[in-house]
């Protein structure tokens, strides 16, 4: 197996490098060149400044397959990609007249009759040039072929860049893209740990991890378009990581409970206090969840964990609402949801106020219990906000209903 073609992406804008506006583009064209088959070697933003466009691309285009360009194709002053990109091949920019004609077209909403020219130089293509027609706005994008290498400028706004993107890779798809695979339940570290070895094992694949709250996705990227040693190693890293790992293919977490209730034949339905049905929205949320989703109490004052779960006063009383024995009554209670053969239970302290010495904020319990009479129950702390630690224990309570399936 050969080394994968390499690229770059450059996004152009003064409004990136000042920070007044997010670059969503780099990311998106990185994305879409990896799964191309593309090996992404850097990503620059350059402000709007014809020389600084300039040595950028000339250096990179020196030693890129390809590169994507992506802003100032625009009608106004500050738009010079166009002629940026046309000094670094040493090729005159040309009206074209099919495209002229296009913005032309355009040009009669324009009162000042200035903008209505600057508009034009839009039409402005570099000899050779492949037009890459604009579809939803008015600057088109262009393809040049430059001694062996390929340089491609696109518009700023993504929705116009977008299907320009996808014409120019249209032809190329990665013999090996990367593989994702998702997991929960398990720290960073110790994701990282699990699957260290393997860059050993298989020194054509390289690992990336990326934490959200309370969940790790683990990647696997090719270095050589080795789809043999990628599938080799994207197993082997399953295994490593266990029960930890719930999905290769992308699916949510809310999604895989739903899969896994489906096959297993069992119908679920939720108890929650400090979650206010988070659980049963992420559950709802994915299409096909009436096949076994039966519905949720949202129980958040006392009186209906009591009046509507059948929680014990006393229970309350004795231990708090925020203890393993509520939750555990809570789950139980959820279990009178008709047909329902698996409830989550969640509560908590999600904060500001509430904490108290041994129960500080971001503790929450969690049970689980079975229409046959199992029931497991068992306590996280989160750090963080309100929202914070609402979305962590949503998480938690997704992951034990999947445990408690595969355990079953
Ligand atoms: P331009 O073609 O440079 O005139 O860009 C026009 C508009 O596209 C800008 O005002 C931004 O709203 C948007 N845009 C340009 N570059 C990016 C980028 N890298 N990421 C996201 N949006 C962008
Ligand atoms: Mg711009």
């Amino acid at each position: 197996m050969h080394a994968l073609e390499t690229a770059a992406v450059v996004t152009v804008g003064t409004e990136l490098t000042t920070g007044h506006r997010l670059d969503t583009n780099g990311a998106e064209v990185a994305r879409a060149l990896v799964n191309a088959g593309y090996s992404v070697r850097e990503m620059v933003s350059v402000p709007d400044d014809l020389q600084a466009i300039v040595a950028v691309l000339a250096e990179l285009l020196s030693r890129r397959a390809l590169v994507i360009v992506t802003g100032g194709l625009g009608p106004t002053h500050d738009d010079v990609t166009r002629e940026a990109a046309a000094l670094v091949v040493g090729r005159t920019l040309m009206r074209d007249p099919a495209v002229e004609a296009a913005l032309s077209a355009r040009v009669s909403v324009h009162r000042d009759p200035a903008s209505a020219i600057s508009l034009l130089h839009q039409a402005d293509v570099i000899e050779g040039a492949r037009v890459l027609p604009a579809t939803t706005g008015t600057a088109p994008g262009q393809l040049i072929e430059y001694a062996g290498h390929t340089l491609v400028i696109l518009p700023g706004p993504p929705h116009e860049m977008r299907p320009m993107l996808h014409d120019v890779l249209r032809d190329r798809v990665a013999s090996a893209p990367p593989v994702t695979l998702k997991c929960v339940g398990i720290t960073e570290s110790d994701a990282g740990h699990a699957v260290l070895p393997l860059l050993t094992t298989y020194p054509t694949v390289d690992l990336t991890l990326l934490g959200g709250p309370g969940e790790v996705d683990v990647i696997l990227v090719s270095t050589t378009g080795d789809d043999v040693e990628l599938t080799a190693a994207a197993h082997a890293a399953r295994t490593a990581l266990g029960d930890a790992c719930y999905s290769a293919d992308g699916s949510s977490l809310a999604a895989t409970v739903i899969d896994i209730a489906i096959e297993r034949e069992e119908s679920l339905a939720t108890a929650e206090s400090c979650t206010g049905g988070l659980v049963a929205a992420a559950l709802t949320d994915v299409p096909g969840s009436s096949q076994v989703f039966r519905g949720s109490v949202v129980a958040y004052a006392n009186e209906t964990k009591s009046a509507v779960l059948g929680v014990d006063p006393a229970l309350i009383e004795a231990h708090g609402a925020v203890s393993e024995a509520v939750a555990v009554a809570m789950a139980r209670g959820a279990l009178r949801i008709p047909g329902a053969t698996l409830a989550v239970a969640t509560t908590g302290i999600a904060g500001p106020g509430g904490a108290t010495p041994d129960k500080p904020l971001g503790t929450v319990w969690f049970a689980v219990a079975h229409a046959e009479g199992r029931t497991t129950a068992e306590m996280h702390r989160y750090g963080g906000d309100r929202t914070m630690v609402r979305d962590r224990a949503r998480t938690t309570a997704l992951d034990l209903l999947r445990r408690s399936m595969l355990d079953s």
